[in-house]
């Protein structure tokens, strides 16, 4: 038998390239080396070691979900989903039968705006609904949380905390505690008293995540907030199973960091397993719309979202500029149109990273002037379409284009703008703020509403994506910021591709989410999916 000149051949009716149609590809030492027709694959396969024949489905690059939040997800998932939950009536039913069903801490996630806005939801109405329960209950966009007494006193809080950021534990008056909590800091800082399972059970549920974000097609997730537990979690979780996905993490620089921890954060960058890495880091420069913690260069009808997150915002660029001068990615949550424009600002006059690109999340409201400045200044556009419908309306009544009135509703997550303008613009999910499955984000992306949800009309569908732009957007675009050399399938890129069963280019989009994924290679290796079982040639 003499050695293969090919270590696989695969096959595919549709094979998605930047040029002109093909069926196969060659593969060699994890790379691309010929992409071409049926016939040519024929001869390949000859010399091939493995012939993979996916019959008529579409072989297309790898997909890539740059934001993400796997651990923090996983462990806030296990509780409650009340995000069909309309009002406090609601709520309190909700609550009554959690605390029928199980005995100990009540914890729930998803709680939208419509249902807090107005409403006076603390240690009283806790009280008063599931009396003596320790209740955890997360905003559906995790920037918010309502804790009972008991949950409060588990957390150690009795009063007011300086935060470096400006993160607040809401008091009365007198100084205790009305059971709500705003922004990372403290959030996080009362989350740690809800109790976990043990360290491997944890692992364990991790690789099952990751698993089924692979079977919706995903190659790598970027996890934008580092848990103190994640590093060990996927160590552990490598040392029982291989992660079906590559998997990066970015740690967060808070306001207020060190020069001490400035450095840890550097030095973080070296941490890595087999198919995970720490990679880049993480910077929120403002909230959300919906909790009135945006950055807006004018209010919001309350009259919030008036400020950075960061006391002093020029930290925030000292920051930036010493990561990005020793070749460390920056991602910078911004959503209010000063935060944009700040972050802009910042990024422009940046040294770029060693490789990908420093890139800007969420952008929910942009002035027309600042869409221009993404392209200028080599930044990319990190967006979730899913948050574009998740609470907004098209007619404008909910609570975030509310606050935001309507010349600045207008303007929600322009997408297609930036496009339009020559960004670099990368689709992801931010789960479980909104759903991880690419399919699912591609049809939002297209629609501009929820999948299925056909009465529901499409808020600003002059941002509408086609197909072949959101599946872009995830692929070549994601890789190059990234700074992953996959992405296209084209001789001597990286050998990463996602299966999609038949035509992906043929459903309607209410119906792309249906379609099966067979599975996906990366680096030449299997990534997902029984199907890839090796075929040997001969
Ligand atoms: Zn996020």
């Amino acid at each position: 038998m003499s050695a293969s000149a090919f270590d696989a051949v695969y096959f595919a009716d549709h094979v998605v390239t930047a040029g002109s149609a093909a069926q196969a590809i060659a593969v060699r030492d994890a790379r691309i080396v010929h992409v071409g027709d049926r016939a040519e694959g024929e001869q390949w396969a000859q010399t091939a070691a493995h012939r993979y024949d996916f019959g008529d489905a579409t072989i297309a690059p790898g997909l890539l979900d740059l934001h993400s939040h796997p651990v923090i997800g996983m462990r806030t998932t296990r509780g409650i989903d009340l995000g069909t939950v309309d009002d406090i009536v609601e709520l309190a039913a909700a609550l009554r039968a959690a605390a029928h069903e199980s005995e100990g801490w009540i914890v729930g996630w998803n709680l939208g705006p419509r249902v807090y806005a107005d409403a006076d939801i603390g240690v009283d109405f806790f009280r008063a609904t599931v009396p003596g329960r320790p209740v955890f209950v997360k905003t559906f966009d995790y920037h918010g949380a309502f804790l009972s007494a008991e949950a409060l006193e588990a957390a150690g809080v009795d009063g007011a905390v300086e935060f470096s950021s400006n993160a607040e534990i809401a008091c009365r008056a007198d100084g205790r505690p009305t059971g709500a909590v705003w922004e990372m800091e403290a959030v996080a800082l009362v989350e740690k008293a809800v109790p976990q399972p043990p360290h491997e059970e944890q692992a364990r549920e991790l690789l099952d995540l990751l698993a089924r974000m692979a079977s919706a097609g995903l190659t790598l997730t970027h996890s934008l907030i580092l848990d103190p537990d994640e590093i060990a979690l996927l160590t552990t979780a490598e040392s029982v199973g291989t992660l079906p996905l590559r998997y990066r993490v970015s740690p967060v620089c808070e306001p207020g960091a060190s020069p001490d921890e400035l450095t840890r954060l550097v030095d973080l960058q070296a941490r890595r397993g087999e198919r995970w890495s720490v990679d880049g880091v993480k910077f929120f420069l403002d909230g959300t719309v919906d909790n009135g913690t945006a950055w807006l260069r004018s209010p919001d009808s309350h009259g919030e979202s008036t400020h950075s997150i960061w006391q002093n915002p020029e930290e925030y660029v000292e920051a930036v500029r010493f990561f990005a001068s020793r070749g460390v990615a920056t991602a910078t949550h911004a959503i209010g149109d000063a935060a944009i424009e700040f972050a802009l600002a910042t990024l422009a006059q940046v040294d770029a990273p060693a490789r990908g690109r420093h890139r800007i999340e969420h952008i929910e409201t942009l002035p027309v002037e600042l869409v221009d400045c993404f392209a200028r200044a080599g930044v990319a556009a990190s967006m979730q379409p899913a948050h574009c419908c998740m609470s907004l309306r098209a007619d404008q009544s909910d609570n975030w284009s509310q606050r935001l009135g309507a010349a600045r509703a207008d303007r929600a997550f322009a997408m297609k703008d930036l496009l339009d303008a020559g960004t670099t613009v990368v689709i992801g999910s931010d789960w479980p703020i909104g759903p991880f499955d690419p399919r699912e984000i591609i049809a939002i992306a297209e629609m501009r509403r929820r999948v299925g949800a056909v009465d529901m009309g499409a808020v600003v569908p002059s941002q509408r994506l086609t197909r072949a732009e959101a599946l872009t957007a995830y692929t070549v675009s994601a890789a190059e910021t990234a700074g992953l050399d996959e992405g296209v399938i084209a001789p001597g890129r990286r050998a990463s591709f996602t299966v999609f069963e038949g035509d992906l280019f043929a459903p309607a989009p209410d119906d792309l989410p249906d379609v099966r994924v067979r599975g996906t290679i990366i680096d030449g290796a299997v990534g997902y999916g029984a199907v890839l079982a090796s075929e040997p040639v001969s």
